[in-house]
C-alpha cells in the first residue's frame, strides 16, 4: 500500500511528487506515468517562457501562482544548475487599437504587482532595431527555461529521496473506497494507495470519468505550431516580442521566442487537434474527434470562435499567412525563414455551457485531487502549483 499515488510525469505531477516526499520522507509514494520518461507531452513541447504574469485577471490563481513561479523557478534553477535567462519581454503595439489595448494591459500589469516600461516606438526601435512598432511594454521579470529540464530534475530529487516513478504504466480504472484508492493500469498493474493525485494533462477529464465522476467540462486539445528561424537569425531579437493580444483571447497571437539552446522560435498558434495527443496535422483520431464533436461546450466553443478559428486554420495550412502574423512587427523575415519546429498540444478545459476555463482548476474527491485545468503559465507555475496540491492533501490526511 502507497501512501500517495500521483498520475503524470509532466511538470505539474513531478513538482508535487518532489514537494510531497520533501514534506513527508518517510512516506511510500509512487508516481505513474504512461510514456517512457518525463516531459513527453505539454512539459516537453512548449516556448520555455518563464512568464512574468502580464495577462491574468488580478487575483485569480494564475496571476497568483505565476508571479510566485517565476521566482520559484529561477531559484529552483539555481539550485540545480538549470541554465535559464531573464531576458524580459516585449509586448508590441502595431496599430492604434492595439496601442488601446497596450493601455489596459498597462494598468492589468500593475494590478498584479510586475514592474515594467512604457516605450514609445523609438526606445523600442533602439532596444530591438528589426521590430517595428508604435510602443511597447518591456516586463524585465520574463525570461526562458528548457522545463523539461526542469521536469528531469525534479525526477531526479524525488527518487534521490526515496520516491518511485514507473514509466509506461498508463492509468486505465481507478476505485475509491473509504480508506483507500485502487488504481489500475493497462499492461495489468494493480496499485492501492491512500490518497491519488492526477496530473494528467490532456487526459485529465478521463481520469475524472475513470473515479465514476461527471467532471462538468471537456478537455478540447489546440496544437500549437512553430518554426524555427535559421542560426543565422538567432541574434535578430535581444527578447522575447510578442503581440497586443485581443483580450478576449490572450493566447493568441504568434510571438518570436528566444530559446535557451540560442535558437528563435516563431509561434505557436493554436489549431483545434483532432486527436488528443495529436502533434501533426494528419493526426485524427476517431474516437476523439467524435467526442469533441458530441460535446455541447465544445460545439459552443467553436461557433463562438469561428473567425479567429477559422483564421489560425488558414495559417496553419498556408506559410505565408502564418508569416504575415510575425511581419506585422517583424517585416524582415521572409518565407524562407520559416524553418520546421515540432508543435505541442494545449489541454485547454471547456466548461458544459462553451467558456474555454480561465483558471487553473482543480477537482477534488475525499481521498484524490485532480487538476483538471492547467494551460500556460502552468509550467512556469509549477511549484507553487505543487505547493498548493501538497496543502489539499495535507488537510485530507489530518481529517484522516
Ligand atoms: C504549445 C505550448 C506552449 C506553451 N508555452 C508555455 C510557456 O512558455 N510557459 C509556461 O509556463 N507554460 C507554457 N505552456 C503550458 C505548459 O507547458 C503546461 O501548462 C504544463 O506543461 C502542464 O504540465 P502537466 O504536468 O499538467 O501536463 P503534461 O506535461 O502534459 O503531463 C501530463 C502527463 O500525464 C501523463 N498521463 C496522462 N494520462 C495518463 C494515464 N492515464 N496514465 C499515466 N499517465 C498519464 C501524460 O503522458 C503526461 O506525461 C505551453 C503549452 C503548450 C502546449
Amino acid at each position: 500500500m502507497y501512501d500517495f499515488l500521483i498520475i503524470g510525469g509532466g511538470i505539474l505531477g513531478l513538482s508535487t511528487a518532489m514537494q510531497l516526499i520533501e514534506r513527508y520522507p518517510d512516506k511510500k509514494i509512487l508516481l505513474l506515468e504512461k510514456e517512457r520518461g518525463p516531459a513527453q507531452h505539454q512539459t516537453g513541447h512548449n516556448s520555455g517562457v518563464i512568464h512574468a504574469g502580464v495577462y491574468y485577471t488580478p487575483g485569480s490563481l494564475k496571476a497568483r501562482f505565476c508571479l510566485e513561479g517565476n521566482r520559484a523557478t529561477r531559484e529552483f534553477c539555481d539550485r540545480h544548475a538549470i541554465p535559464y535567462e531573464i531576458c524580459g519581454k516585449l509586448l508590441v503595439a502595431t496599430n492604434e487599437q492595439e496601442m488601446q489595448r497596450m493601455e489596459a494591459l498597462w494598468e492589468r500589469t500593475a494590478a498584479n504587482g510586475l514592474e515594467r516600461e512604457w516605450l514609445s516606438a523609438g526606445a523600442l526601435l533602439e532596444r530591438e532595431p528589426e521590430i517595428a512598432g508604435l510602443g511597447a511594454i518591456f516586463v524585465p521579470s520574463s525570461g526562458i527555461v528548457s522545463y523539461a529540464r526542469v521536469a528531469e530534475a525534479m525526477a531526479e530529487e524525488f527518487q534521490r529521496h526515496g520516491g518511485q516513478i514507473r514509466y509506461e504504466q498508463a492509468v486505465s480504472g481507478i476505485e475509491e473506497r473509504s480508506s483507500e484508492v485502487i488504481v489500475t493500469t493497462a499492461r495489468g498493474g494493480e496499485f492501492s494507495s491512500r490518497y491519488l493525485i492526477s496530473c494528467s494533462g490532456l487526459m485529465a477529464d478521463r481520469i475524472v470519468r475513470l473515479l465514476g465522476r461527471k467532471p462538468g467540462f471537456t478537455i478540447c486539445p489546440f496544437r500549437g505550431e512553430y518554426y524555427r528561424l535559421p542560426d543565422r537569425l538567432s541574434g535578430i531579437v535581444n527578447h522575447l516580442i510578442y503581440p497586443i493580444p485581443d483580450p478576449s483571447m490572450p493566447f493568441l497571437g504568434v510571438h518570436l521566442t528566444r530559446m535557451i539552446d540560442g535558437s528563435v522560435t516563431v509561434g505557436p498558434n493554436a489549431v483545434l487537434a483532432l486527436k488528443r495527443e495529436g502533434y501533426h496535422k494528419r493526426d485524427v483520431s476517431l474516437a476523439d474527434l467524435s467526442g469533441m464533436l458530441a460535446d455541447p461546450g465544445i460545439l459552443k466553443v467553436l461557433g463562438r470562435h469561428l473567425r479567429p478559428g477559422l483564421r489560425e486554420m488558414k495559417n496553419s495550412l498556408w506559410r505565408r499567412g502564418y508569416l504575415e502574423e510575425v511581419r506585422k512587427y517583424c517585416p524582415s523575415l521572409t518565407l524562407d525563414d520559416l524553418e520546421p519546429w515540432p508543435a505541442g498540444v494545449r489541454a485547454q478545459a471547456v466548461s458544459r455551457d462553451g467558456r474555454l476555463i480561465d483558471d487553473f482548476l482543480f477537482v477534488n474527491t475525499r481521498r484524490t485531487v485532480n487538476v483538471c485545468n492547467a494551460p500556460s503559465p502552468a509550467a512556469t507555475s509549477a511549484l507553487p502549483i505543487g505547493r498548493h496540491i501538497l496543502e489539499k492533501v495535507s488537510e485530507m490526511v489530518q481529517s484522516g
